[in-house]
C-alpha cells in the first residue's frame, strides 16, 4: 500500500462532525507513518474546517469549493472528492459511516473499482497486515476483514474510534482545489431540518431513550431533562415514534440510527429484536422499566426494575447534584 490515506471530511452546520477526527485516527492506525491529507467540500470558507482536521492529525487538507457543494448531492460530492483522489493517488480512503458516508462511498468505489470495507468499528494491526472488525447480524456477531489488494477504502462508525487530541501546534498546508461541478441531476432547493439542535444523537456519548412506557410527548420531557444533565442527547424505539411521542429522526434500532454511545439508557422499552439491533454495542446500557422479565434486561449491564416516572426525577435530581 502506498504511504497516502485520504480522510474524508464531513461538516454540519459550519462545523467539522467529530467522526472527521475519528476517521482521521483511523487512518493513523492504519498507516502509522503515512501522509494523511484532509479532502473538504463545501460553498466557501472551508480554511477553519482544514485547520482543525491538522489539528487533529491531517498532515494537510485539500479544500473544494463551489456553489453546487453547499449542500451535499452524491452527484456534487462524488466528482469533487474524486478529482482530489484521483491527483492525489492515495493507498487508503477513510470516512465516517454516516448517512453522506454510506452514500458517497459505494459510489467512489464504484468509479474507482474498488472494494469497501463498511462500517468498521476496530482495527487492529499485525505487521503490515490490517484487520477490519464489523458488526453483522444486527450486531450479533462480528466479521474480520482484511484488504487483500487494491484499495485501503473503509468507512468507519461513529464513536467507535478515539480521536486523537486536539493539537494547535500542528501545521500543515492547506491547498484550495479548482473542481468543476457539471450535470448534477439533483439540486437542493432547501433544507428544512427535523431534528431538534443540540447533540447529534449518532455521535451522542450519552443517550437518553424513550419508548411506549413513556406513555406521551409530555412524558418524554423529564427525559429531556435528564440528557441534558448529562450532556447528552434523546433517542426512541419505533414504538414511541409510532404512537407520535417524537418524531421519527430520533428512532433507534434495524429501521432507525445504530448508536453506539458510552452510556446508554432505556427508558420504557421492551428490548425487541429491531430496537437492539441499534443500540446493543453500547458500552454501557441501563435499563429502567417495570416489567422484570422484560427483554432489555438481557442486554443491559444494570437494570432498574420500577416505574420509570418515579425513577427519572430521582436520577435528575441525583445528577444535578454531581454537578
Ligand atoms: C421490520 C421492522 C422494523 C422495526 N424497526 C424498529 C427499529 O428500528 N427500532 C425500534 O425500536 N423498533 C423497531 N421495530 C418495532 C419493534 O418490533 C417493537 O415493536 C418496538 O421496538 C417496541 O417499542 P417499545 O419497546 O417502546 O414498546 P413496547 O414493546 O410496548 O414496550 C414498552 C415497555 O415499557 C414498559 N413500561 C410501561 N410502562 C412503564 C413505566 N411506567 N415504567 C417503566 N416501564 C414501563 C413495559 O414494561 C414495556 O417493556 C421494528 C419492527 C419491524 C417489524
Amino acid at each position: 500500500m502506498s504511504e497516502k490515506i485520504v480522510v474524508i471530511g464531513e461538516a454540519r452546520d459550519g462545523e467539522l462532525r467529530n467522526v472527521t477526527f475519528e476517521a482521521i485516527a483511523a487512518a493513523k492506525q492504519i498507516q502509522s507513518d503515512g501522509e494523511i491529507v484532509g479532502v473538504l467540500c463545501g460553498k466557501e470558507n472551508l480554511e477553519q474546517q482544514a485547520q482543525e482536521m491538522i489539528y487533529y492529525g491531517a498532515n494537510r487538507v485539500v479544500t473544494v469549493a463551489h456553489d453546487n457543494l453547499e449542500t451535499y448531492t452524491p452527484e456534487g460530492y462524488g466528482q469533487a472528492v474524486l478529482a482530489v483522489i484521483e491527483a492525489e493517488s492515495p493507498g487508503g480512503i477513510v470516512m465516517g459511516h454516516t448517512s453522506i458516508g454510506k452514500d458517497l462511498t459505494p459510489k467512489l468505489a464504484s468509479k474507482l473499482g474498488s472494494g469497501l470495507v463498511s462500517d468498521a468499528v476496530e482495527i487492529q494491526t499485525d505487521g503490515d497486515e490490517v484487520t477490519f472488525i464489523r458488526p453483522i447480524y444486527s450486531g450479533k456477531a462480528f466479521e474480520k476483514k482484511v484488504i487483500t489488494s487494491g484499495l485501503t477504502f473503509v468507512t468507519i462508525r461513529p464513536n467507535n474510534i478515539a480521536m486523537s487530541e486536539r493539537d494547535e501546534s500542528r501545521t500543515g498546508e492547506v491547498t484550495a482545489k479548482e473542481v468543476d461541478i457539471t450535470d448534477l441531476r439533483t439540486v437542493i432547493k432547501d433544507v428544512i431540518r427535523k431534528a431538534s439542535e443540540g447533540v447529534d444523537l449518532s455521535e451522542a456519548n450519552v443517550i437518553v431513550a424513550g419508548g411506549r412506557g413513556v406513555k406521551s410527548a409530555d412524558g418524554f420531557k423529564p427525559l429531556y431533562e435528564l440528557a441534558d444533565a448529562l450532556g447528552g442527547a434523546v433517542g426512541a424505539s419505533r414504538g414511541a415514534c409510532d404512537a407520535d411521542y417524537c418524531d421519527y429522526s430520533l428512532q433507534i434500532g434495524q429501521t432507525g440510527k445504530v448508536v453506539t454511545p458510552d452510556l446508554y439508557i432505556a427508558v420504557g422499552i421492551s428490548g425487541a429484536i429491531q430496537h437492539l439491533a441499534g443500540m446493543s454495542n453500547s458500552k454501557v446500557i441501563v435499563a429502567i422499566n417495570k416489567d422484570a422479565e422484560s427483554n432489555i434486561f438481557n442486554v443491559a449491564d444494570y437494570g432498574i426494575v420500577g416505574d420509570l416516572f418515579e425513577i427519572i426525577p430521582l436520577l435528575i435530581e441525583e445528577v444535578k447534584q454531581l454537578k
